[in-house]
């Protein structure tokens, strides 16, 4: 990086520095100047002519340098956005995916707004799915737990954030986590569903991210047998359970 850029140019040199190791270079050298800058991405393209002074640009190459290394783009902001909402996302937590706003989607449409219904979102990390649900149905009752503290603590910072209150939060390895008496109408969980031995837990983000979180016994499917062999005592007669999978 120049000791001298604009934004403009800024932006171009972090480009092409990330160009061989990221599949969106653009994309992640906006992301990072923005959060150098504490601005949005517009911004920066309205602004792309301002000239940056040293302190920042130095700023922003030690960004780059570490996401060159590896370092995922949501632990160095902080943030990832997910159905919308921006989430506080540190490395105790999963970095939210795009695809698993599906499971969002999915519960919404189940229920027709005005009924008011009980949802629990069972290993929730961040709080990305349960968060989601609660600001689409303000009136519905979402549980959110998870087993790690530090991941719900994360979580209830993104709730208070957010100023969503319709969540309660507990403690605890999947069904341990809920209170005995509770049944609801809609089971959802993004578990961790890959075996243990998967190269791509050596790859990418993967490596920056709570094993915990992904990784679920020889063949994967250890939390989900778990959560399958239980959720008829937890649903509601009609309810439903709303699961994430890999593609194999
Ligand atoms: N429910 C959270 C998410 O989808 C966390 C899932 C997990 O940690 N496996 O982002």
């Amino acid at each position: 990086m120049p000791d001298r850029a604009t934004v403009k140019q800024a932006i171009r040199t972090a480009e092409n520095q990330l160009r061989q190791q990221v599949d969106a270079p653009r994309l992640e050298a906006e992301i990072l100047l923005a959060h150098t800058l504490g601005k949005p991405r517009t911004w920066l393209i309205a602004w792309s002519d301002n000239p940056l002074d040293s302190e920042q640009l130095q700023r922003y190459a030690a960004l780059v340098e570490q996401r060159l290394r590896g370092a995922p783009v949501a632990h160095l902001t902080a943030q990832r956005e997910f159905w919308s909402l921006p989430l506080t996302i540190t490395p105790d937590t999963l970095i939210p995916r795009p695809e698993t706003e599906l499971l969002v989607e999915i519960a919404v449409g189940l229920y027709p707004a005005g009924e008011g219904i009980t949802v629990a979102d069972l290993g929730c990390g961040s709080g990305a799915i349960a968060l989601a649900i609660a600001s689409e149905r303000q009136h519905w009752s979402i549980l959110a737990t998870d087993r790690s503290h530090e991941a719900l603590e994360i979580a209830r910072h993104n709730a208070n954030t957010l100023h969503i209150e319709n969540i309660r939060f507990h403690q605890g390895d999947w069904f341990d986590a809920l209170p005995e008496e509770i049944r609801v109408d809609i089971l959802v969980s993004n578990p961790p569903y890959i075996p243990e031995d998967d190269p791509h837990l050596k790859q990418g983000d993967l490596r920056f991210e709570p094993r915990p979180a992904l990784a679920s016994g020889s063949d994967g499917l250890d939390a989900i047998r778990q959560i399958v062999a239980k959720a008829k005592d937890y649903l509601k007669p009609g309810g439903c359970l709303l699961l994430e999978h890999g593609y194999n």
